[in-house]
């Protein structure tokens, strides 16, 4: 049984990412279970970002058991997986273009929605057509629409689920894929992370059961949000710890501002986690407001 924290190095980690990462660890380790790390670079990865990112969180006092996983490592795997779905008659190949989606989507906004299946009944003709105009592609012939997860701080959330994308048209494992049979292979049974990904779990956890694993159960924990209500970014301002560390910050006060915000009287890591307590967690957004540069 393993809680994890899977940080994409795609840059240095902002107060937020350190936030929801201090939140794994103190659910994973005061229940009992071992602590996973697993750097999520199959795409969009900054030189340098992974050694960063790896010590900042030992920084800030969490420890996690080895060994480390790099989804880089592991396309063998999500091949394999690949190819048993795809033995199983339980994918299809995909054509559609973002904008393509888009528009067949009844969303506002052209916001992409579920996937509309528009590929899923295409014929032999049609598909060996699209397969002269661009690669393809491969999603899920998902057998439900909907799903249901058992999440610590929403309950028993409903959610849709479409023909995801399990290999994006470059070749790449899509990242509901990775993340499922990650989870899966590295034991983990309780996922924690920030409430943006809570809408991708069920179609994470359907998934999981294709694959013959149980489904963890969840955490999705509110985000760290900037002055104007936004989700924190870089952009806003002093927000990773190289950055408040300029600013005079030592790692000891930025632990504090964290146990702060979640009304934790403990100042360090070790402190936090005997102070722990999931039912006292604020349900409410950390707006944080950067140190104005001296
Ligand atoms: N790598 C993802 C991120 O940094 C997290 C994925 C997950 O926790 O399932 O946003």
């Amino acid at each position: 049984m393993s809680g994890r924290y899977a940080p994409s190095p795609s840059g240095d980690l902002h107060i937020g990412n350190l936030r929801t990462a201090l939140l794994a660890w103190m659910f994973a380790r005061s229940s009992g279970r071992d602590f996973r790390m697993r750097v999520e670079d199959l795409d969009r990865v900054r030189e340098g970002a992974e050694r960063r990112q790896l010590d900042d969180l030992a920084a800030l006092g969490i420890d996690w058991d080895p060994p480390l996983v790099r989804q880089s490592e592991r396309r063998v795997v999500y091949e394999a997986a690949v190819a048993g779905l795809v033995a199983r008659g339980l994918t299809y190949e995909c054509f559609c273009t973002r904008r393509e989606i888009a528009e067949a989507a009844s969303a506002p906004h052209g916001t992409p929605g579920p996937y509309p299946g528009t590929c899923r009944n295409l014929t032999d003709e049609e598909r060996a057509a699209r397969r002269e105009e661009r690669p393809a592609a491969l999603r899920l012939a998902a057998g439900t629409a909907e799903f249901t997860v058992r999440d610590l701080l929403h309950g028993e959330y409903t959610g849709a689920v479409d023909d995801l994308v399990l290999v994006r048209n470059d070749g790449v494992p899509a990242y509901n894929l990775a993340v499922v049979v990650d989870d899966g292979a590295m034991d983990v049974d309780q996922v924690v992370r920030g409430d943006d990904l809570l809408g991708s779990a069920p179609r994470q956890a359907y998934l999981a059961t294709l694959l013959g694993i149980t489904p963890p159960v969840y955490a999705h924990v509110p985000l760290a949000l900037n002055a104007a209500g936004a989700r924190l970014a870089k952009r806003d301002g002093a927000v990773t710890l190289a950055d408040l560390h300029t600013l005079g910050w030592s790692t000891a006060d930025v632990v504090a501002a964290i146990a702060d915000s979640l009304g934790m009287a403990a100042r360090d890591a070790a402190g936090m986690l005997a102070e722990f307590d999931p039912a006292t967690l604020p349900r409410a957004p950390w707006v944080f407001v950067p140190p104005a540069p001296a």
